[in-house]
């Protein structure tokens, strides 16, 4: 029997945003910057080199090798 997974828990872990990347994302690391935890959840792994550009960058390059045959 399969079960029906939902799409989307509200309190489900941040998974990391980089493609191919499993692990939980975790808020960046601030050195005396900021006094108020506000501002957008994180959405990458602590791995540096996963961010919204490197993420970018790797979307494009998967993009270009599915699309070359
Ligand atoms: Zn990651």
């Amino acid at each position: 029997m399969e079960t029906a997974r939902s799409e989307k828990a509200p309190d489900e872990k941040v998974i990391c945003l980089f493609p191919g990347c499993e692990k939980e994302a975790v808020e960046p690391k601030h050195k005396d910057n900021a006094p108020t935890r506000q501002g957008p959840p994180p959405r990458y792994c602590e791995d540096e080199n996963h961010n919204a550009a490197s993420a970018y960058h790797e979307l494009k390059r998967l993009e270009k090798e599915g699309a070359a045959s």
